[in-house]
């Protein structure tokens, strides 16, 4: 997993433009599928770490 968009594949995190087809030891091959709501905050929430709490 190197990128990965908030939007990106449930599985791997791959975005849906350039998923395709991948495969996974989890699921083996696969085609994008929806992530859930709380994997997309995660990304979103990852993707800045200093967001939140900064008030002092
Ligand atoms: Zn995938």
């Amino acid at each position: 997993m190197a990128t990965t968009t908030p939007n990106g594949c449930r599985r791997d995190g791959i975005d849906r433009r350039t998923h395709g087809r991948q495969w996974t030891p989890e699921v083996g091959w696969h085609s994008w599928e929806q992530p859930t709501q709380d994997q997309i905050k995660e990304r979103m929430r990852a993707r800045r770490p200093d967001t939140e709490e900064e008030t002092r």
